[in-house]
């Protein structure tokens, strides 16, 4: 008669010998994949990017700031390659992807992340500033992936970064909003269009979380404290989000194990958008510190 091994191995010496192929297993989860992150060099993408070459994938990273595009590489070591790249520069933006294809091999992964913020209020808000939101955050958005259609391999994942800010109505964000809701219902197309390959599309909405982004708001210690603090009670969970919240989440979208997952939106908020009425402010309760 045969005997399970589970029969004749005690517990403990079974679980004891395979943990080492279990930490293994879980150390590669991108392991021979190549990326693009559209702003790695700050916040997010570069919280990502750390992640994604901790996992083993090559990682391709864009962005205006050379400084900050330096330090990002130099941070990441020989795994990435950093491409000083204006993603509204369409031209630009398919010889990156192109530079970074002959490098590294074709794409597995796309995050399509680079965005800006921008105050637009209704009655004083400028064109200027309306169409250079669309323009990075949404128009952007649609040609990274169009320029990264030759190099992807079949099968591939493409994460787009959305917003909380598509569903909530916060004041002076009509451009913003609409960019960010546009790329929601763009990847709706995508998923179709791109389905024959096998190709994946996501989004990830983020909401507030802990990067230079929020700029004015966060400019000294005082504003700082007291921008989390609102951000605290209005959010269920009490805290601001980290980098690394959305980072995870995209390695989620972007590995194997999401590999039926596609046409989805996946709010990362602390529940602001689906429970508001969980937040301390409503339950009267102090934020956690
Ligand atoms: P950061 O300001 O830290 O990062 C923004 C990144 O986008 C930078 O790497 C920046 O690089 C890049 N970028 C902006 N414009 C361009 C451009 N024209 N060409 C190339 N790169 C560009 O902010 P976050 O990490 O917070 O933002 C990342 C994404 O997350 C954005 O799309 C944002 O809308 C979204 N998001 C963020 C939230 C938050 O609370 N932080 C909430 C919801 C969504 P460089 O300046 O060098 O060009």
């Amino acid at each position: 008669m045969w005997l399970h091994y589970k029969t004749i191995l005690p517990k403990w010496p079974y679980g004891f010998m395979m943990k080492p192929f279990n930490i293994w297993r879980l150390a590669v989860r991108l392991a021979n994949k190549t990326a693009l992150i559209t702003g790695g060099n700050s916040g997010i993408g570069l919280a990502t990017a750390k992640r994604f070459v901790a996992e083993g994938a090559k990682v391709a990273i864009t962005g205006r700031n050379l400084e900050r595009l330096e330090a990002a590489a130099r941070e990441l070591g020989p795994q990435a390659l950093a491409l000083a790249v204006d993603a509204t520069d369409i031209a630009a933006t398919e010889a990156a992807i192109a530079k970074a294809a002959d490098r590294f091999g074709k794409l597995d992964i796309v995050f399509a992340n680079a965005g800006i913020p921008g105050q637009t209020p209704v009655g004083s808000a400028s064109l200027e500033i309306f169409e250079q939101v669309i323009r990075t955050n949404l128009t952007s958005v649609f040609f990274t992936v169009q320029a990264a259609l030759p190099h992807l391999n079949d099968g591939a994942s493409i994460i787009l970064n959305g917003s909380v800010i598509s569903v909530l109505g916060n004041p002076g964000y009509s451009a913003y909003a609409a960019s960010k809701a546009g790329v929601t219902a763009m990847a709706r197309v995508l998923v179709s269009e791109l389905s024959p390959r096998g190709i994946r599309v996501n989004v990830v909405a983020p909401g507030a979380i802990r990067t230079p982004i929020w700029g004015a708001a966060i400019a000294t210690p005082e504003a700082e404290k007291m921008f989390e603090a609102r951000i605290g009670a209005t959010t269920p969970l009490g805290h601001i989000g980290e980098p690394e919240n959305i980072a995870n989440t995209v390695l989620f979208l972007a590995s194997d194990e999401a590999s039926h997952i596609t046409g989805q939106q996946l709010f990362v908020d602390g529940g602001s958008t689906s429970s508001p009425a969980g937040a301390p402010i409503f339950r009267g309760q102090a934020p956690r510190q």
